[in-house]
């Protein structure tokens, strides 16, 4: 396994230190909008620091590369030591996982006027899957996909509806999956590059949802005759569900990265609280009750750990990692579900306040544990793999 590069140690410390000391205090910046999510302008503020510093997208170098996935790792953990950490160097979900498929697949005309921008930390991005569970549309089966692609002359034209749009709303540039219905490609999906807004995309509506972190919340909308010029497919026809294996398993693994970083810091919170807080004639860690919670987010931590990077240095291998990726999600969002549930319950009435930053990472890290796939469809799509190997060991055992 290759090491990891002094380059990328000294630009995780330099993210650790530009979080804790600049971005930390924006915490309680009121600048939200309805969902409570960072407005642009206090995003693109923070983005400002970040470019200063030099820790912006600090995980691509400057001939457009991106750092190995361990690599990675070391940096993205750091930039979740608070939720804006990642807004604001530029590491967020979903324009991480969008910049990585875009500099994947992408042509060197399409990275020139989709990626450079995303890269620049000037404009924000969306990825178009998931579809309303009351139109039968796909979610955690992308196969019930409905929302179709066409071809008319020169262009491809998409209809159908979405929903859980992560930053749609506000956003420049929008990933779209459509089913194809051309006879050549038919039953495949294919995948566009979309400048946004559109008005052919209408935004039907942005729930209040239990996260916080993401500008733009979760958008519900319909695509009604979208026309995208041939040039803006992403890759070949019929091959998206390709691509979206490609971008998934790093995805999904950048989010245990980034949510790992904040479960650090809520634990450093609980512990100082259990520290400094007496209760019975001693300090609260003293209890049995509470030490143990911390000392079991400790070993969480370091497990969490220990299975990105092993789920990180398959990556690298150069493999999909899909089957790896699927048990560092589950594994991770699990572990991080206690451990922040862990740092409410040791913080007792304040834990659930927003006078710490553990009331938000409790919320996110539930809704984590949905998306980039459900708990029980990793463990379902696991269990197919076991029966899978099961059957290629019996047919290869002499009759
Ligand atoms: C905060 C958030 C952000 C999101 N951002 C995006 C985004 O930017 N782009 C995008 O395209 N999508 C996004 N999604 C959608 C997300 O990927 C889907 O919610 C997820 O894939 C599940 O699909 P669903 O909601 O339709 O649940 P359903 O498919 O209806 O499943 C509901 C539940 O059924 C269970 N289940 C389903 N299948 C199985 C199985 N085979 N075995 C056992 N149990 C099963 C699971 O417990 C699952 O939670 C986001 C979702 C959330 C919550």
């Amino acid at each position: 396994m290759a090491e990891i590069s002094q380059h990328a140690q000294d630009m995780a410390a330099r993210v650790e230190a530009f979080v804790r000391e600049k971005i930390v205090p924006y915490e309680k910046d009121p600048r939200r909008d309805h969902h409570g999510a960072p407005t642009d302008e206090l995003v693109m503020e923070m983005r400002g620091l970040a470019r200063e510093a030099g820790v912006l997208t600090p995980h691509i170098h400057d001939d457009g590369a991106h750092m190995t996935q361990r690599e990675t790792a070391v940096v993205l953990i750091k930039s979740g030591l608070s939720p804006l950490g990642p807004l604001a160097c530029n590491t967020m979900a979903p324009d991480e996982g969008n910049m990585y498929l875009i500099g994947h697949v992408g042509s060197p005309e399409l990275k020139a006027r989709f990626l450079t921008p995303l890269v620049e930390g000037k404009a924000r991005s969306a990825f178009f899957m998931t579809e309303p569970a009351d139109w039968g549309g796909a979610g955690s089966d992308p196969s019930m996909m409905k929302t179709t692609c066409r071809k008319d002359g020169n262009h491809w034209v998409i209809d159908g509806r979405k929903t859980f749009i992560t930053g749609a709303q506000g956003a420049r540039v929008g990933i779209v999956m459509a089913a194809s219905q051309e006879e050549d490609t038919k039953g495949g999906a294919c995948m566009f590059l979309v400048d946004l807004p559109d008005p052919a995309i209408r935004i039907d509506e942005v729930p209040n949802t239990i996260d916080t972190s993401m500008p733009g919340g979760h958008a519900t909308l319909t695509i009604d005759g979208l026309r995208v010029p041939a040039d803006q497919m992403l890759g070949a026809p019929g091959e998206g569900f390709k691509y979206a294996q490609i971008r998934l398993s790093p995805a999904r693994l950048s989010h245990c990265m980034r949510w790992l970083g904040s479960c650090i810091r809520a634990q450093e919170i609980a512990s100082d609280y259990a520290c400094r807080r007496h209760a019975f004639g001693k300090q609260l860690i003293e209890h049995e009750g509470v030490g143990f919670m911390l000392a079991e987010n400790a070993i969480l931590i370091q497990q969490c750990q220990l299975m990105i990077d092993w789920c990180a240095g398959v990556l690298d291998s150069g493999s999909l990692g899909t089957v790896e990726s699927s048990m560092a999600k589950v594994s991770v969002s699990e572990a991080l579900m206690k451990i922040a549930d862990n740092c409410v319950q040791v913080l007792g009435g304040i834990g659930v306040t927003e006078r710490t930053i553990v009331e938000q990472v409790f919320r996110e890290i539930r809704a984590f544990r949905i998306y980039d796939g459900p708990t029980e469809v990793h463990k379902w799509s696991l269990a197919k793999h076991i029966r899978r190997t099961w059957r290629k060991a019996q047919e290869q055992q002499p009759a």
